[in-house]
């Protein structure tokens, strides 16, 4: 809430007396709080579902980490079958989407619809789509668009937050 905002909720411009200045300090704190408030509630939608999470899982799936590239057995992950949360099992990805990317992160092309909700983040300097569970809020990875097919997306997810099911006919 900024002082251009605090003008036009307070109508034109007036002389400014004691009266006014704290009325329009009162405006600017009640907004700050509610802001805090949003973002105090934002962060508490993410819950622990799963009780056997490890702690690297806790610390990628909510504190936003990342697990070292290379280390997740579901890079090499080829059956049919579908990923899931590995909080809340929410099923996220079909495997006819994951390819190769050589980055050494399980990678998709595509989501399963509704799956995930995304959020702008800065926290390495550089804008990037975070993406989390639609159904949990836990951290999972980032969305870029340099993906191989036609809709160009790369969803670079951390193995940890997967747990794999193959299909019956794999
Ligand atoms: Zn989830």
């Amino acid at each position: 809430m900024y002082w251009s905002q605090v003008r036009v909720l307070a109508g034109p411009p007036k002389k400014m007396n004691r009266r006014r200045f704290i009325k329009s300090i009162s405006y600017i704190y009640f907004f700050s709080c509610l802001n805090e408030f949003n973002l105090l509630f934002a962060n508490d939608l993410r819950k622990v579902i799963n009780p056997s999470l490890s702690q690297e899982q806790k610390k990628i799936m909510f504190e936003d980490s990342t697990e070292r590239p290379f280390s997740s057995p579901l890079n090499h992950e080829k059956r049919n079958g579908f990923y899931h949360c590995a909080n809340c099992g929410n099923k996220l990805f079909a495997s006819t989407s994951k390819f190769d990317s050589g980055t050494g992160w399980p990678s998709f092309t595509e989501s399963l619809p509704g799956a995930f909700k995304t959020k702008v983040d800065y926290s390495i300097g550089m804008k990037r789509t975070e993406y989390h569970c639609a159904k949990c809020g836990v951290h999972h990875g980032h969305v870029f668009d340099d993906g191989p097919a036609e809709n160009e997306k790369r969803f670079c997810n951390n193995g940890l937050c997967l747990i794999f099911i193959p299909s019956n006919d794999s």
